[in-house]
C-alpha cells in the first residue's frame, strides 16, 4: 500500500467531493465554514489513521498479529473508499481546483480541463492566476474578498459562462469551484423573452379595451356606472402592470446605460412636485439636498427609480404623516433616501421586497394602485449604476429606503466630474 498516495488522495479527494456536493446543494459561500471544518476533521482522522498504520509491529504476540491484520484490512478499505471518492470528484461536472497557500495548483479534475483550460501535467504546481493572466478570473483571484464571481466567460471556451467561488480548506489551502451556468443563462433568456413578448402582445388589446371603456358614458346607463368605473380602474391597472413588466425586461437586457450629468437639485424639485400631487395635501413633505453634489447616471432611469420610492412613501403613509426626501454624501458613498412615518415593514418581509409581485399586504398595494413591481425596477436601475438599495423599517413607525452609489459617481454641479 502506498501511504503517500493514500494521504494525499484522501486529503484532496474527500475535500473536493464533500465541498463540491455541498456547494451544489447550498451554494458554496454559505457552507464554506461547515465544509472547512468537515475537511479539517477528515484530514486529522486520516492523518491519525495513517500514523498508526505506519507504526512498526514490535511484538509478535497473537493479539499484536491480529491487530496488524485488522489495520491492514482498514487501510485497504480506506484506499478503496479513497479511489471511489477520487473518481467521483474527477467526474463532477463542476471544475474543481485545489490551490496551496501560494495559489499553486495542487490538483484539478477533468472539468477544470474543459472549462478552465488547465493542462495535465504541465499545470500542476502552476500559479493559477498566472496561468489565467489577463482574464477576469485572474483579477478576481488577485483581489479575493471571499465573494463569488458571477457569470464570466470560460477561459477555455468563451461561449460558456461560469460562476466561481473559492472556499478555504484547512489552514492554507483553497478550493476553486467553477460551475458552467450556460444552460441556466439560456433558460433565463427564454424566460425574459417570454415575459417581454407576452407583455408586448397584451399592450395593444389593452389599449383598445381601455379606449372603448373611456368612450362609454355612464350617463346613458346609470345602473352600469359602478361597473364601468371598476372596469376602467382594472384596465388601467393591467396597463400599468404591462408597462412595468416591459420596463423590467428592458432593464434586464440592457448591459449598461448611457450616462450623463444628473442635476440632483432639479431632480429632487421634480420629485417633490410628484409627491405633492400624489399626496394631495395629506402629508408633510420635506426635501434636503446637498447643492454641491450631482450624480453620474441615467436621468430617465434614476428618475423612474426615485419616483417609485417617493410614491411608495406617499402610498404607504397614512394621512398626517411626514415624508423626507434627502440627497447627500455619507461615509458609504452617495445616498438618495426617502423616509416616511408610515405603516412600516416587518423584518421578516424586508429581504424579499425587491422580488417581482412581492407585497407585504396585497390589499393595501392594490388599493393604492400598486403593481408589485416598483421595487424590482428600483433594484435593477441601481444595479445598472453599481448601486444598492437598503431598507430600514419598523412596523407602525415608518421606513427609510436608501439608494447608495459609489463616490466615483459624484459630480460637482456645472462641471464634468468632481
Ligand atoms: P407595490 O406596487 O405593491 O407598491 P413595490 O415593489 O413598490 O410594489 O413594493 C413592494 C411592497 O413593499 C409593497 O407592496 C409594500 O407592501 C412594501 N413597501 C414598499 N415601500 C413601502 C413603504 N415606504 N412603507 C411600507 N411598505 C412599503
Amino acid at each position: 500500500m502506498r501511504l503517500t498516495a493514500v494521504r494525499l488522495g484522501l486529503g484532496s479527494a474527500v475535500a473536493l467531493l464533500v465541498a463540491a456536493a455541498l456547494g451544489h446543494a447550498l451554494h458554496a459561500t454559505v457552507t464554506g465554514i461547515a465544509i472547512a471544518s468537515m475537511l479539517a476533521l477528515v484530514a486529522v482522522l486520516t492523518h491519525r489513521h495513517l500514523q498508526e498504520s505506519r507504526m512498526p509491529a514490535t511484538a509478535l504476540s497473537p493479539s499484536a498479529t491480529a491487530d496488524a491484520a485488522r489495520h491492514a484490512l482498514r487501510t485497504r478499505r480506506l484506499a478503496g473508499q479513497l479511489r471511489a471518492l477520487r473518481n467521483a470528484a474527477a467526474a463532477l461536472p463542476d471544475a474543481l481546483v485545489l490551490l496551496d497557500r501560494e495559489g499553486r495548483v495542487r490538483w484539478f479534475n477533468e472539468a477544470a480541463v474543459r472549462l478552465l483550460g488547465l493542462r495535465r501535467p504541465q499545470d500542476r504546481r502552476a500559479v493559477l492566476r498566472d496561468r489565467l493572466a489577463g482574464s477576469t478570473i485572474a483579477d478576481w483571484l488577485d483581489h479575493d474578498d471571499g465573494g463569488p464571481l458571477d457569470d464570466v466567460p470560460a477561459p477555455a471556451d468563451a461561449t460558456l459562462h461560469l460562476t466561481l467561488s473559492l472556499l478555504p480548506i484547512g489552514r492554507d489551502q483553497r478550493l476553486l469551484i467553477a460551475r458552467d451556468i450556460s444552460n441556466l443563462n439560456r433558460l433565463e433568456q427564454i424566460r425574459r423573452d417570454f415575459v417581454a413578448n407576452v407583455s408586448h402582445e397584451l399592450r395593444t388589446p389593452l389599449t383598445v379595451i381601455h379606449g372603448y371603456l373611456e368612450l362609454l358614458d355612464p350617463v346613458d346607463t346609470p345602473e352600469l356606472e359602478p361597473i364601468i368605473g371598476e372596469m376602467r380602474l382594472q384596465s388601467r391597472r393591467m396597463a400599468q402592470i404591462v408597462e412595468d413588466l416591459l420596463t423590467l425586461s428592458r432593464l434586464e437586457t440592457q448591459p449598461r446605460l448611457v450616462e450623463e450629468h444628473v442635476a440632483m437639485r432639479a431632480l429632487l424639485a421634480t420629485l417633490r412636485k410628484e409627491a405633492e400631487a400624489l399626496s394631495r395635501g395629506r402629508h408633510t413633505i420635506e426635501v434636503e439636498v446637498d447643492d454641491e453634489l450631482d450624480l453620474l447616471g441615467s436621468l430617465k432611469e434614476l428618475h423612474s427609480a426615485f419616483s417609485n420610492l417617493v410614491s411608495n412613501a406617499v402610498r404607504y403613509t397614512p394621512t398626517g404623516g411626514r415624508i423626507g426626501i434627502r440627497w447627500r454624501r455619507t461615509p458609504e458613498g452617495l445616498e438618495f433616501a426617502v423616509s416616511d412615518t408610515g405603516y412600516g415593514i416587518p423584518a421578516s418581509h424586508q429581504a424579499r421586497l425587491t422580488e417581482r409581485f412581492y407585497r407585504v399586504s396585497s390589499s393595501r398595494s392594490r388599493e393604492t394602485g400598486g403593481t408589485g413591481l416598483g421595487l424590482s425596477i428600483v433594484k435593477h436601475v441601481l444595479n445598472l449604476h453599481q448601486g444598492r438599495l437598503t431598507v430600514a423599517s419598523e412596523p407602525g413607525r415608518g421606513s427609510t429606503f436608501s439608494a447608495v452609489f459609489g463616490s466615483e459617481r459624484a459630480l460637482a454641479p456645472g462641471t464634468e466630474e468632481a
